[in-house]
């Protein structure tokens, strides 16, 4: 099923004259109603009138993070006040939030978006979405509640936490599609296996899982311990939430909806766009949001995109599964190192849980890595010479991965803290500001 086939199966004539014309739109809106873009534009020299390609988007200027951060509170929207009809922001942990407002357009648009990647999941109005996205200022809850509103579905607003509830609502309301962080969904399928709930008791038959990195190994575990299809959903606040690109069942990539979010793939060290196919930074043009146009917003995630028809029918641009963030990216003694990395050499061992930590200290003038990975109930019963030969393993693994040495630790099952949001993979104990 293709919810929107007009706008999910165009030519790329079609969406590129569609595109063109979105652009020239938006870039006129921001330069005449923000003035942050008036200044920038401005500033680089160039004004409205000179997009005349879509090639021409690379005259303006990158928005970044902290830009919009310096905006704060309403600083980049580009309507009035009172046209705002809601309002997110991201967590905010370091420093104040970035603040996203919506119109009711845009809050149609997201509904759009989401239903088409709630469609490309299998949902339809017979589905009971269980979201266990959180509720509240965070727009995983609110962007899955929309979306799944549009096709008609059930949306079952549970939110985060409380996972027992979370349990016996999956088994009473007979939820059909999840929708959460692959961690938290990982960890339901332990308490489900904990529990003795078997796959007869629960009517799961797809999850929608973002808001966090994951690898294909991780996907594998889900869909065999939930019995369900995972797949992957791809947004971000400051563009609009979740719903800015979505995985169809083919599972190879995901579609991002590029008749409103207009992507490039730029090199992080020059900056200048990449081709089709090349690996680097994903940056991102809202095409028709109305409450905050974001013009050439550099995500920080690193990805590649591929054109043409996808095997599903779909002509939307694919972007492949995100395998680092430009700044979450870990440098262990100047090699690069991506927690995803770990995780992928972690789940090519079998009996391993794939619940880790990875934690970085200096203790001299040296980076030291260590990964904690718990061990299963059975493995750490076993005599200590055999769980020394597991840890070898694991480290000669991780080795192969990321070509420098680490040491692992093994813990006891279910010790390492779990997530009911995002999953914290990663204690960075250096001082590197000294
Ligand atoms: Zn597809």
């Amino acid at each position: 099923m293709i919810w929107n086939r007009e706008a999910e199966c165009m030519t790329a004539g079609e969406m590129e004259e569609l595109q063109l014309k979105r652009l020239q739109e938006v870039v006129k809106r921001a330069y005449e109603n923000v003035p942050y873009y008036r200044k920038a534009f401005d500033d680089a020299g160039v004004r409205p009138e000179d997009i005349e390609t879509l090639q021409d988007i690379e005259k303006l200027p990158f928005t970044s993070k902290t830009d919009l951060r310096d905006a704060y509170p309403f600083g980049m929207f580009a309507v009035p006040d009172d046209d705002i009809v809601e309002i997110h922001t991201t967590s905010g942990t370091t420093g104040k939030p970035t603040v996203s407002g919506y119109t009711q357009n845009d809050i149609e648009l997201w509904g759009e978006v989401v239903a088409r990647a709630l469609v490309m999941a299998g949902g339809d109005k017979k589905d009971k979405i269980q979201n266990c996205y959180g509720y509240g200022l965070f727009t995983g809850g609110m962007g899955v509640h929309y979306g799944g509103q549009k096709i008609g579905a059930t949306v079952i607003p549970v939110s985060a936490g409380n996972t027992m509830r979370q349990i016996e609502i999956m088994q009473d309301f007979d939820s059909t599609i999840l929708t959460c962080t692959p961690s938290y969904a990982m960890y339901l399928a332990e308490v489900l296996e904990n529990q003795g709930v078997g796959h007869d008791k629960i009517s799961l038959k797809a999850g929608v899982f973002g808001a966090e990195m994951w690898t294909e190994e991780m996907r594998a575990e889900i869909e065999k311990r939930l019995n369900i299809d995972a797949l992957n959903i791809y947004g971000l606040t400051e563009i609009i939430g979740p719903g800015v690109a979505q995985e169809c069942m083919v599972k190879d990539g995901l579609h991002i909806f590029d008749d409103h979010f207009y992507p490039e793939i730029i090199d992080t060290q020059t900056l200048k766009a990449l081709p089709a196919g090349e690996k680097g930074e994903l940056v991102l043009t809202t095409l028709t949001r109305e409450g905050m146009p974001v013009i050439r917003f550099r995500t920080r995630d690193i990805t590649a995109l591929r054109y043409g028809q996808c095997e599903c029918g779909r002509t939307n641009v694919k972007m492949d599964r995100i395998t680092g963030r430009s700044d979450d990216m870990l440098k262990i003694r100047g090699v690069i190192v991506f927690p995803s990395q770990i995780e992928r050499a972690l789940l090519k061992i079998e009996g391993l849980e794939p619940q880790y930590q990875i934690i970085v200290s200096r203790p001299q003038q040296l980076d030291e890595l260590e990964v904690q990975v718990e061990a299963s109930p059975a493995l750490f019963s076993d005599e200590v010479k055999y769980v020394e030969e597991v840890k070898k393993n694991i480290e000669q693994h991780i080795h192969n991965e990321i070509g420098i040495r680490v040491n692992v630790t093994l813990v006891e099952p279910q010790s390492l803290p779990r997530s009911e949001g995002k999953a914290v993979r990663v204690i960075d104990k250096r001082e590197l500001s000294k």
